[in-house]
């Protein structure tokens, strides 16, 4: 029987036997104590941080170069985001952090986001936060499978966080996501906070959400596109190779991550002149290649951030963000993409001229 014969056939569509059988597979692709599968990415970060005990007011310091849904997941559960610089690849910059928990001991957890499926300084990271007692949590939205160094994401922080939104390295057919933890303790919590805080039937111990994941995302997760992860992972390395080497056009900068061979690729984000940018994508456009942008706008500027009581708390300038938000372009970079699409992006970049 198929995925979708056997869960249409069980009765059971929510929090049942598929649920704990992706929950288990998951568990060894991640190489994770446990897991904790839920309705989205957004709300495993946000009931990562409430199984850590965030408190009302606590300041969260991240990156202001994500998905929105980083930081909403942080006012969602209480927190107030603070954010400073990222590096040259996009990652949080560890020297900010340190420098920036020096000054403001109001911030209670550290949350690094694994951009373009580029794993954060989680060395460096581990270290800082240890030496002021600040809590370390991953997103991880983007890089599923990651590793820097010979570190994989999720070894060095209390939690980490996933989505399987459709368009991410691992995506579901809808929305779904997932944390994974080695503590057996913030387990029990996450899995009650997903299902309204119910530690049994009707015993509501904590206010929780209700984030709970669908048998048929679970059982489809789990017989058709986690076995084929690893291999999907592959093709994109494979293509972002042929970019790294065949790209040559002195008008378009390559942004190799930290460990060209640890990270995941789940963007291939290029950078070109701020005031190029518009053309060069309507180039690409010409080609029938289809670019995007992550992302066009810093997250303290959303007119969402601007407008509430709070104004955004914002830790130096964020110059290098700032840059990257008006100068990057991500190339099309998916496992399906054929020779001959990889051989047009290519073909397209090549041809560009300021
Ligand atoms: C996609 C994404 C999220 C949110 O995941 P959803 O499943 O869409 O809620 C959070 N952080 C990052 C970095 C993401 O890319």
């Amino acid at each position: 029987m198929t995925a979708t014969e056997r869960v249409g056939l069980s009765g059971c569509y929510i929090l049942g036997p598929e649920v704990q059988k992706f929950e288990s597979s998951l568990r060894e692709f991640c190489h994770s104590e446990y897991v904790v599968g839920c309705g989205n990415g957004m709300d495993a970060i946000e009931i990562a941080l409430r199984a850590l005990g965030i408190k009302a007011g606590d300041h969260v310091l991240t990156s202001p170069l994500s998905a929105f849904a980083t930081a909403l997941a942080v006012i969602r559960a209480g927190g107030e985001p603070v954010y400073c610089d990222v590096d040259k690849h996009g990652l949080i910059n560890p020297d900010l952090v340190q420098a920036c928990l020096e000054k403001n001991p109001k911030i209670r957890f550290v949350l690094p986001v694994h951009l373009y499926g580029n794993m954060a300084d989680m060395h460096s990271l581990r270290k800082i936060t240890e030496g002021f007692g600040t809590i370390l949590i991953e997103d991880a939205a983007q890089a599923i499978g990651a590793s820097r160094a010979g570190t994989k994401v999720g070894a060095l922080s209390r939690i980490a966080c996933y989505s399987f939104y459709p368009t991410k390295n691992l995506g579901a057919i809808g929305d779904s996501g997932a944390i994974t933890t080695a503590e057996a303790e913030l387990d029990q919590s996450a899995r009650a906070i997903r299902d309204y805080g119910q530690t049994e039937k009707y015993v509501h111990s904590v206010l929780g959400l209700n984030s709970r994941l669908d048998e048929m995302h679970a059982a489809i997760l789990h017989d058709a596109f986690l076995p084929r992860l690893k291999d999907w992972t592959a093709r994109r390395r494979a293509i972002a190779g042929r970019f790294l080497r065949e790209i040559r056009n002195p008008d378009v900068t390559l942004m190799p991550g930290p460990d060209v061979e640890g990270g995941v690729w789940h963007l291939f984000p290029v950078l070109v002149a701020a005031e190029q940018r518009i053309a060069f994508m309507d180039h690409l456009k010409s080609y029938s290649v289809q670019a995007g942008q992550h992302y066009p706008t810093l997250i303290p500027d959303q007119a969402a951030m601007l407008s509430r009581v709070q104004t955004p708390m914002i830790f130096g300038e964020l110059a290098v963000a700032r840059e990257l938000v008006r100068r990057e372009v991500s190339l099309p970079i998916h496992p399906f993409m054929t020779a001959a699409e990889v051989d047009r992006v290519i073909a397209a970049v090549e041809d560009w001229k300021v």
